[in-house]
């Protein structure tokens, strides 16, 4: 069942949103090579509580950490650890937190110090996937306008879009219906409506879409080892169009 907020309701969820935008904002000065994601993980908790908000994922169905850090070939759900991030390393931060009983969310992408031209081009491209999809979810669209303007970006510039791991729509749950992948066709799908609150996070892999899954259960990678870029925002469908509520 989908649910709708009402103006008010998407105010309300603001403050969320906003302690994880300012999370991003704040760990991307410290983002460099040499430091390691437990420390990066280790920033977004204490600034979340600082902030007056609440983690989510430590805990949630067993996942270790306040934050998902995943690296390179790594797509997502990745565990913070030990080893410091390095030169050309592509990081992708994924930040959760609650307040007042709602949720925001949103997964940045970083280069760590220089990249390779190659990881460059997938970053660029994943964050006109994220601008062109967000772009689309205006009330009366289909879901397949968003998605299917993904797909197409991605895939007209030689990258794949990941299918296993899915946007959903949110709010008093991290997880609300609906759910879907970031591939479609356009003028099909879920009508969509002012009120859908939603995340639109493209994955975006260099080589194959497939992923494998570590056996810690949690860890998705690409099955061929290449690169993968993720963005996300927290996205409130409004009369007046998209309301970008992540925005940093
Ligand atoms: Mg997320």
């Amino acid at each position: 069942m989908i649910i709708l907020k009402s103006p008010r309701e998407i105010e309300d969820m603001k403050p969320a949103s906003q302690i994880v935008a300012d999370c991003h904002r704040e760990v991307a000065k410290l983002i460099k090579p040499g430091i390691t994601t437990q420390e990066i993980n280790d920033f977004v908790a204490r600034h979340i509580t600082k902030l007056g908000g609440k983690q989510f994922t430590k805990g949630y169905h067993g996942f270790p950490a306040e934050t998902c850090a995943s690296v390179n070939d790594v797509v997502a759900h990745g565990f913070p650890g030990n080893r410091p991030l390095e030169e050309g390393d592509l990081l992708k931060l994924d930040i959760v937190a609650e307040y007042d009983g709602w949720f925001g969310d949103s997964c940045w992408c970083y280069a760590v110090g220089q990249i390779s031209p190659q990881a460059e081009q997938l970053m660029k491209v994943t964050k006109e996937c994220l601008d062109i999809g967000i772009s689309k979810a205006l009330p009366g669209n289909r879901l397949g306008d968003v998605t299917s303007a993904i797909q197409q970006h991605a895939e007209s510039n030689g990258f794949s879009v990941v299918r296993d791991l899915l946007a959903h729509g949110i709010g008093r749950s991290l997880h609300e219906d609906p759910s879907f992948e970031h591939i479609g066709v356009a003028g099909k799908g879920l009508r969509l409506r002012e009120g859908m609150v939603l995340t639109i996070e493209p994955m975006i892999n260099q080589g194959t879409f497939r992923i494998t899954i570590d056996d810690d259960k949690w860890t998705a990678r690409t099955a061929d080892g290449k690169l993968s870029a993720q963005f996300e925002h927290t996205v409130a469908l409004t009369q007046d169009g998209p309301l970008v509520l992540t925005a940093h």
